[in-house]
């Protein structure tokens, strides 16, 4: 994935993060659908309308984008099919019409910048740096994402914490401002 996307996604996660003023982990991604007029979640056990290989998908209809999750799945994997979802709707990507309905176009990168903005949201790197959660195991905890997207997650704060490179860019100052009081708690906690 080219770089500028990824560092598109990234900014976006940051954006969400401050709109939605989210200062705690884990991040409930139902209650930033909860502040969003047109974002609406369905459960696919009532509406079945995902195909097998599906975790979610979002149909766009009367301006409202509508979310449909595989809620048979594991809370944890329910959370990034719903933040991946949210990565398609804030990063603004191409919607076209199929015979049923109007839906995000199915391309790669798009997919790749959905799932950087899924886990930068659900498990924000400065967050994790500041609490020294580098383990893939205690940024499953804190963050309650499954042990697989934990372990990527991992191996991205290794190289972070190896390039030593942080808030060099405004929005990432504010999330670590906005997180502050999360941080001093989990500290004291230790
Ligand atoms: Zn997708």
């Amino acid at each position: 994935m080219d770089y500028g996307k990824y560092k598109n996604a990234r900014n976006a996660s940051w954006q969400c993060i401050l709109d939605y003023k989210i200062n705690k982990l884990p991040v409930i991604v139902t209650q930033i659908i909860a502040q969003s007029d047109n974002v609406k979640l369905y459960k696919n056990s009532q509406i079945n309308i995902l195909k097998e290989k599906d975790s979610g998908m979002t149909i766009f209809k009367n301006k409202v984008f509508n979310i449909i999750y595989r809620d048979s799945d594991n809370s944890r994997r329910c959370r990034f099919t719903i933040a991946h979802e949210l990565g398609h709707i804030f990063l603004g990507h191409l919607l076209i019409n199929t015979p049923e309905y109007k839906t995000f176009a199915m391309r790669e990168d798009n997919e790749s910048e959905a799932n950087v903005f899924a886990r930068d949201l659900l498990a924000p790197a400065c967050v994790l740096h500041e609490l020294k959660a580098f383990t893939a195991r205690d940024i499953a905890n804190l963050c309650n994402i499954s042990l697989e997207s934990a372990s990527y997650r991992e191996q991205r704060m290794r190289d972070l914490e190896a390039r030593n490179a942080w808030y060099l860019h405004p929005l990432e100052i504010e999330v670590r401002k906005q997180f502050d009081d999360f941080i001093k708690i989990k500290r004291a906690d230790k």
